[in-house]
């Protein structure tokens, strides 16, 4: 069966192919000459997943599954959450995000923050929802330099370390990411 997952991040859709069973062929939005900008107007990160997902399934016929994923802090009432990746504005720029961020919570004691991915997965008439969270709280600086995003300032519940301190393979096995999508293979198996 061909599943179309709504990215064009070679090295997302590796991973995946990697883990579904091989009766399963992952194929990117290349790969059936979908070029159109589907556009993320959602106010949920919930919502973004379903609309990506549902543009494929409608537009193609094809099963589908679509990925979303933000940082929402308490004390900023969920903020950035959907509107994490452009949270200081257009041009995206992670550290410009960091700083806004870092500046919003300026004397706020309460720190904690999560992240969240959502998939939707389109698949035979039906659709399934798998989110991921980790918990964690921002800290006052920057610390660290892989990942992407906001993972300098990010500290998950009982590590020490940011998220930019840890290696490719360790952040995966904890994160909102890793999380919705082992959901989403266990369901596929
Ligand atoms: P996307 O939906 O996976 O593209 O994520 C949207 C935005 O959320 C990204 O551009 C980042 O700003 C933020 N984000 C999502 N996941 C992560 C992560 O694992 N680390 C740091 N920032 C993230």
């Amino acid at each position: 069966m061909k599943l179309v997952f709504a990215s064009n991040n070679k090295n997302k859709i590796k991973e995946i192919q990697l883990l579904v069973p091989k009766t399963i062929e992952i194929v990117s939005l290349e790969d059936i000459g979908c070029y159109d900008d589907i556009l993320e107007t959602a106010d949920t990160i919930e919502g973004n997943s379903i609309l990506k997902a549902n543009f494929i399934t409608e537009k193609y016929g094809l099963n589908c599954f679509a990925d979303d994923s933000g940082l929402e802090v308490d004390a900023l009432n969920g903020e950035p959450g959907v509107f994490s990746a452009r949270y200081a504005g257009e041009p995206k720029n992670d550290d410009n995000n960091m700083n806004k961020l870092l500046s919003n919570l300026k004397n706020k004691s309460n720190r904690k923050a999560n992240f969240k991915t959502v998939i939707c997965l389109n698949i035979n008439g039906e659709q399934h929802l798998f989110t991921g969270i980790i918990n964690g709280k921002i800290i006052e600086e920057k610390i660290g330099t892989n990942g992407f995003g906001y993972d300098p300032i990010f500290v998950a519940d009982g590590y020490t370390n940011t998220f930019a301190e840890l290696s490719i393979e360790e952040k995966s096995t904890i994160s909102h990411r890793g999380k919705a999508v082992k959901k989403l293979i266990d369901f596929l198996k």
